[in-house]
């Protein structure tokens, strides 16, 4: 057998919804695209959400937003993939890494005490696999620091926290559909609010800065008819080619009916592999898992000898993966280190197995005998 580590769940749906962008003609930035933001925030419980072409670009212009001074500071976890660090350094502010929490593998509120200073302006938690960060403490924590808060919800779509969806707890949060997470549109991204007046500079910056709404000062220029000058726009921003298209937004209205679906099969795969956990603690669960109205994108066990494991799967043709290398041991980020002895410690021992909504019952039993047997093939 050989097992993925992660596979997209798409099929007829999507290519009918495909073939109907085909037939109109419409590709770009089209009428899918404002289908499929309504659709999202009904779906999510926000007011505004705008379609990117991934969630690196949604948190790049999320952080935007607030138009920080440069030069301040943003909290981001140590723990995490790269694009939650790298949206500070594109807005010309500093990330500032904090440790994670031993069992959640998120952000730790106790680090996050001991980190701040007066320079930082916002906070970014991840909800690490899926595993949902306790955005009650975390947000009463940031308006007392009077911090903006932006929920990095790549890992989670559709999971609520407390009956509330992860990603709307924040003053935005971004979502990605890349083929591996818990929904895709091949490539993509999506921000999302209550606060529709602060996303609305952002879909000018998603199109290249290009503005539409500046009729007014185009009438002051002595220009008349409107009809006859449709074309006009002005770019009075920096902007970026950062649009969602509707091929991608075809996509994700197929996935969207389905997203449910795949969170409760992936909550299945999740309690079978936990049953099958060896019980001398040789392979441990890596989180707190909670499989219910979970969004779960990855599973994850903690095992002391990884290299050994990772081989012993992979003779059996299973995948595996590691997530993540802390960020501040890359090159780029060695600037910013600061103490995370948590996850310099815990990251060693983490290994990802294969979870995906079209996983087999045979297919996860198969992985579970591999785990198993670890330890007992010498
Ligand atoms: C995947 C991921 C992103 C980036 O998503 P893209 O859509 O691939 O740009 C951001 N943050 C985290 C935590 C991720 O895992």
């Amino acid at each position: 057998m050989n097992i993925r580590l992660f596979k997209p769940s798409v099929g007829k749906e999507e290519l009918e919804r495909i073939e109907d962008s085909f037939n109109s003609a419409w590709l770009g930035l089209g009428p899918k695209v404002g289908e499929f933001e309504q659709k999202w925030s009904a779906y999510a419980g926000c007011k505004e959400s705008v379609g990117v072409n991934s969630c690196t670009a949604a948190l790049h212009l999320a952080l935007s937003a607030f138009r920080f001074p440069r030069g301040k500071k943003v909290l981001v976890p140590a723990l995490t993939f790269a694009a939650t660090a790298m949206a500070p350094l594109y807005n010309g502010l500093e990330p500032v890494f904090v440790d994670i929490d031993e069992d959640t593998l998120s952000i730790s509120l106790d680090d996050l005490e001991r980190k701040y200073d007066p320079d930082c302006v916002a906070v970014m938690p991840v909800h690490f696999a899926g595993h949902p960060v306790p955005m009650d403490r975390l947000v009463a924590w940031a308006k007392a620091h009077n911090l903006k808060v932006i929920e990095d919800s790549a890992h989670s779509a559709g999971g609520k926290y407390k009956g509330k969806t992860i990603g709307t707890w924040g003053d935005i949060g971004c979502f990605s559909f890349e083929e591996k997470k818990c929904m895709t549109t091949g490539d993509g991204g999506m921000i999302c609010s209550d606060d529709a007046e602060l996303l609305k500079p952002l879909r000018h910056s998603r199109w290249v800065g290009i503005n539409k709404d500046t009729w007014q000062r185009y009438e002051a220029n002595a220009l008349n008819d409107r009809d006859a000058n449709s074309w006009y726009y002005e770019i009075s921003d920096i902007g970026y080619k950062y649009n969602m298209n509707d091929l991608m937004a075809s996509i994700g209205l197929a996935q969207l009916t389905k997203l449910d679906a795949m969170n409760r099969r992936r909550e299945e795969i999740i309690r079978r592999y936990e049953a099958g956990l060896p019980q001398d603690g040789s392979v441990r669960s890596a989180l707190p898992y909670e499989t219910q109205d979970s969004s779960y994108w990855a599973y994850m066990v903690r095992v002391a000898e990884r290299e050994k494991f990772i081989l012993h799967l992979k003779k059996q043709g299973i995948a595996t993966g590691v997530h993540y290398l802390p960020l501040t041991k890359h090159p780029l980020f060695v600037p910013y280190r600061s103490d995370t002895p948590v996850a310099d410690r815990v990251w060693t021992q983490l290994v990802t197995l294969p979870l995906f909504a079209d996983l087999t019952d045979e297919e996860t039993d198969y992985v579970v005998a591999a785990i198993q047997s670890f330890g007992t093939d010498g």
